[in-house]
């Protein structure tokens, strides 16, 4: 296949800002991919070459792409710079340099998808000493080939910029136009995702065996599953009744989720995004791979212990996600990993099985780990509670260990995947009445500082995730509780993300000095939820022509950056915490 037809489509999907386009762009062009290519199609599409748990990047900067431009067309750095003063972006500096070039072709054809695909990857896993000149030869090889459309994307790739605002989602929307004619089945590709967290992967599956092979997707170790969460409530009586008078609740530790592989005796270990983190944590792996057991996925928290081997709070961890040091970290910051699920033991899945099995092959499996310190593999305390009194005197017990709350699992339920449903329920002393929650917001947008801010954005404009529909709703704009170093390092970090015009995955009426791709998470506070006629988080739900605004919001000085922006508080709860509100204000007046 020809690069020219995915870079056509490319670029049909840069102009439009309409979900629904860019969903029928995307099948349309799926549907055209050979068997063989279409995981690497995906992968381009999203701006990667693998799954993300495989932590390959390419990430050129600007000043190599800029060597293997002059080498392609054989014009000077001064060109190139100036073009990009005046442009802003490489791609559209290629192309426009690319036109008026003329070109001698190593490549006597037209490029296909495929070299396209094998050089990029060979660029990215080239390293060490050499490997700069060699990855701008390849490049300058690729651009010379290529046509000016193919040479803007290109380089919009390999310098992170590609942002033609894929998710997941929308992959699994058009696989399910393309391969099955009917978009309802992306429910059954979504749980082969889930279970599998490559989009690739799934897309090979149903182009070349179609549904059923999708229905029998099995979890594996080595592809991580995409993590089950749990939904929030306020009371210890209204949790005991959903859970039919009978649950159990297990301290919810603060640390950081981990997901750990074993497969065929190495381990992996992956964070609540996917993301492999064993370099953080060697003596965690070092302790599950002394778990009896060649294959194997547990989950649990790493947690950091004092010297008495109680919790510690969420930021003390925070000092082993550095690069360097890390045996000292792990001297000084002493973690252990709390473990709360199996999901798969002795070359089965079980994460089908029910809660009360699971938790019995993890106390079984913790017991036998005789090899292992006592203090660095634990199992999260958990009983039987039949009652709200047992819930709050449990809640009781955990905070004064040092933990959150409570998670209170249902007894017959299994690990659903990827979902947050009831079965799970998160229970914080601050969703007490009276108290507010913090809520995660995506930064969609962004207003130039004035006086001392001036240089850096003064305030953000933040969304929610709508899950229906896969798009990003906005709710307040943002300008308090941030230090200069917060504003510094957001600047910074946003700028990674800033796209011409509205993302298609952003519904906002709201005018913004810059836009940017939903990516960055925060955490903030707020005195109360109200109507707003310009947000358009849950527009139209309670009110026509009402949106959801917060009133007084604040950044907490949290980035969340072990969120992914769907993993941010969605319409859905924010509609929830408004009827909360009123419930409340209700039985107070
Ligand atoms: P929060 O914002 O409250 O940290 P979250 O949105 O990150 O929550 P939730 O699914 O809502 O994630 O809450 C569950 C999280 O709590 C898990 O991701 C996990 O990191 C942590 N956790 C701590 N103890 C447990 C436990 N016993 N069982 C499950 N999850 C636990």
């Amino acid at each position: 296949m020809q690069f020219e037809v995915i870079a056509e489509a490319y670029n049909r999907m840069s102009q439009t800002t309409s979900r629904i386009e860019l969903t029928k762009i995307l099948s349309e062009v799926l549907g055209l991919v050979d068997a063989s290519l279409i995981a690497q199609v995906c992968y381009l599409t999203q701006g990667k070459l693998h799954p993300d748990f495989e932590g390959v990047e390419i990430g050129m900067a600007d000043k190599m792409v800029s060597r293997a431009v002059q080498r392609a067309y054989n014009v000077r750095d001064a060109t190139v710079n100036e073009s990009l003063r005046k442009l802003g972006d490489m791609g559209s500096v290629v192309e426009k340099i690319s036109k008026g070039a003329v070109q001698e072709s190593l490549f006597p054809e037209h490029l296909t998808v495929k070299q396209v695909y094998d050089t990029l990857d060979q660029i990215a896993k080239t390293s060490g000493k050499g490997s700069s000149d060699y990855r701008i030869q390849r490049l300058a090889a690729l651009l010379k080939s290529a046509t000016s459309l193919e040479a803007k994307f290109l380089t919009r790739f390999v310098t992170g910029n590609l942002r033609l605002g894929v998710a997941d989602y929308t992959v699994l929307d058009a696989l399910a136009i393309a391969f099955t004619g009917d978009k309802t089945n992306r429910k059954l590709l979504e749980r082969a995702y889930n279970l599998t967290s490559d989009l690739g992967y799934v897309a090979q599956l149903i182009s070349s065996n179609g549904l059923k092979s999708i229905q029998r997707v099995k979890a594996t170790p080595g592809k991580p599953i995409r993590p089950m969460l749990a939904e929030r409530m306020t009371s210890s009586q209204t949790i005991i009744d959903q859970m039919n008078g009978h649950a159990a609740a297990e301290y919810k530790l603060d640390g950081e989720r981990i997901q750990a592989h074993k497969v065929g005796g190495k381990v992996s270990l992956f964070s609540r995004r996917l993301e492999k983190i064993d370099a953080h944590y060697p003596d965690v792996s070092k302790s599950i791979g002394l778990i009896d057991e060649e294959n194997l996925i547990i989950e649990g928290e790493v947690v950091a212990l004092d010297s008495s081997g109680k919790y510690l709070p969420f930021q003390e961890l925070m000092h082993r996600r550095r690069k360097y040091g890390i045996e000292e970290a792990i001297e000084r910051y002493p973690a252990a990993l709390n473990v709360f699920d199996v999901l798969y033991l002795r070359g089965q899945q079980t994460l089908d099985r029910p809660y009360t099995e699971r938790r019995a092959s993890l106390e079984d499996l913790v017991r036998s780990a005789k090899r292992i310190d006592p203090l660095k593999l634990l199992i999260v305390p958990a009983r039987s509670v039949q009652s709200a009194r047992e819930i709050d005197s449990l809640m009781t017990e955990a905070l004064s260990a040092g933990c959150e709350g409570l998670v209170i699992k249902s007894l017959d339920s299994t690990y659903r995947a990827g979902a947050r449903e009831f079965s799970w329920i998160k229970f914080k002393p601050e969703y007490r009445p009276g108290v507010s929650d913090t809520i995660d917001l995506v930064i969609v947008g962004a207003n130039h500082g004035q006086g001392r801010r001036a240089g850096h954005y003064g305030a953000f404009l933040l969304a929610a995730y709508d899950k229906e529909k896969d798009l990003f709703r906005t709710t307040t704009k943002v300008g308090t509780g941030f230090t200069d170093a917060d504003l510094e390092h957001l600047s910074k970090m946003l700028s990674e993300f800033r796209v011409d015009k509205k993302s298609p995955r952003l519904d906002a009426k709201v005018s913004s000095d810059d836009w940017f791709e939903p990516k960055i998470v925060i955490e903030v506070l707020a005195s109360e939820i109200t109507l707003s006629p310009i947000y358009t988080a849950g527009l139209g739900i309670l009110r026509k022509d009402s949106g959801l605004a917060l009133r007084f919001p604040k950044f907490t000085g949290k980035i969340r950056e072990d969120k992914a922006p769907e993993d941010a508080t969605t319409v859905k709860e924010l509609v929830e915490m408004y009827q909360k509100q009123i419930r409340q204000f209700k039985a107070s007046s």
